[in-house]
């Protein structure tokens, strides 16, 4: 209805064609913007629009500054540090930026035995095992531990990678509605009483897959609920803290350490280094007999080419400034900001009238758009506004939910964090996505 909105018409009349490409061309400069610089508090994005009627992208070499709010630089390791970069050249220097061998030739180098044991002690775990790439932790593991004969209960939003992990070993998948322990529970009971579909024996194991924050809802996994239910029908855990690790918990280990759970009542714990420790990679932490048996049975251990000693060096370093020990407190502070950033922008954002998913302490606060024909006019308004956001669609959500999924970092100011408020309270105005309109005396 406002002039403003005009330009956007067409998308909205597309709504019908979301599947189809006509739709995507359309919108398509909304996503996979290039970025001229490191991911943090501020980027230089690379100006690219898109004509809607034309099928090409138009890309200019220009850039605009702009405040991030899309990255997942939790702890804002991503950018320059102090105390990281310089040893990070260094090993870049001393070791290249690749081993050219897999883990069992000529690609474990000291920084991946350090980094091993590093992780194994930062997660509370007897011993951990690397590998080059969060994605392949998981659609790599989840075969090597489990086949034919096995069930795997996977949560109803867990990442592509689990559910590709899960595809791909075989076992018989089952799933519970997302982040809900009774459903679980009848899950297993249900399963555990009728056995193997063809056999009817019981399952040669049976592993229950959950992540610490959901990535595309923000939202904590109830894990002592969780691990209660697994440890009644005797299941094993599997924890991804992709989003977790490093960005929550008193000393940044996670949903374990906020929700009060022990360790050792998590069987797997998996992670990524791409978020909280600005690098690439993942791991699995668990027992030293579970990670032995990993290393001489997972292909991306024995086939893959290592992780890269630069990246290896990065999340060391970012760990040491986390536990405090490269002797300063930068670590406590950067967790005491990213809390309090996070809970900040959450609860000014639900004061504006948004409707604003997932938990208190959660760094990422996804913004409901609902309708998949206000992501454009939602992403190019803040853009032009200066402020890069993330939206997501389908396939990533289901079709009609539709939104804007929003990053906080420890590097953001407050000055940063008024900013991007400022801007989206009136781009939310424009797109219709106040859905809780505040009543005046109460603003
Ligand atoms: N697990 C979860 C929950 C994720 O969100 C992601 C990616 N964001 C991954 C695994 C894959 O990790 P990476 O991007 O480090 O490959």
């Amino acid at each position: 209805s406002s002039n403003k909105l005009q330009g956007y018409a067409p998308i909205c009349l597309g709504l019908e064609d979301f599947y189809t490409r006509r739709l995507y061309l359309r919108i398509q400069d909304c996503f996979g913007r290039p970025i001229a610089s490191a991911p943090d508090a501020w980027i230089d994005v690379v100006e690219r629009y898109s004509n809607d009627y034309n099928k090409t992208l138009k890309r200019t070499t220009n850039t605009t500054r702009c405040l991030n709010l899309g990255s997942y630089n939790y702890l804002g390791f991503a950018a320059a540090d102090e105390y990281c970069t310089p040893r990070v050249i260094e090993s870049l220097n001393k070791f290249s930026p690749s081993t050219c061998s897999a883990r069992v030739d000529g690609g474990t180098t000291v920084l991946h035995e350090e980094l091993e044991d590093l992780v194994a002690r930062f997660v509370g775990k007897p011993a951990a095992v690397v590998f080059g790439m969060g994605y392949v932790t998981n659609s790599a593991i989840l075969p090597a531990l489990i086949g034919k004969g096995a069930l795997i209960v996977s949560d109803s939003l867990n990442h592509n990678s689990i559910v590709n992990g899960a595809r791909g070993s075989g076992a018989t998948v089952r799933v519970f509605q997302h982040n809900t322990p009774s459903h679980l529970e009848e899950v297993l009971r249900e399963q555990i009483a009728t056995g193997q579909p063809r056999t009817r024996r019981p399952w040669k194991k049976i592993i229950v897959v959950v992540e610490g924050i959901y990535s595309m809802e923000g939202e904590l996994c109830k894990l002592p609920e969780i691990i209660a239910v697994c440890k009644k029908y005797k299941a094993y855990t599997y924890l991804d803290e992709a989003h977790s690790i490093g960005a929550v918990g008193k000393t940044g280990r996670g949903v374990c350490e906020l929700l009060g759970v022990d360790p050792a009542d998590v069987d797997i714990m998996m992670g990524t280094f791409t978020k909280s420790f600005g690098s690439c990679g993942g791991y699995i932490a668990g027992s030293k007999e579970l990670v032995k048996y990993l290393k001489y049975a997972c292909p991306a251990h024995l086939y893959a080419t290592s992780m890269s000693p630069p990246a290896v060096q990065q999340v060391i370093s970012a760990i040491k400034v986390i536990l405090g020990e490269d002797g300063s407190n930068r670590g406590a502070q950067k967790l005491a900001r990213i809390r309090e950033n996070s809970n900040f922008f959450r609860s000014e954002l639900q004061k504006m009238g948004f409707e604003v998913l997932g938990d208190n302490d959660s760094p990422v606060m996804p913004i409901m758009l609902y309708n998949p024909a206000k992501i454009p006019a939602f992403s190019r308004e803040c853009l032009n506004q200066k402020v890069a956001v993330v939206t997501v669609a389908f396939p990533a959500t289901p079709l009609l939910l539709a939104r804007a999924r929003i990053c906080i970092s420890a590097s953001h100011t407050k000055e940063d964090l008024i900013k991007g408020l400022e801007v989206i309270s009136k781009v939310g105005e424009l797109v219709g996505i106040k859905y809780f309109p505040v009543e005046p005396e109460k603003q």
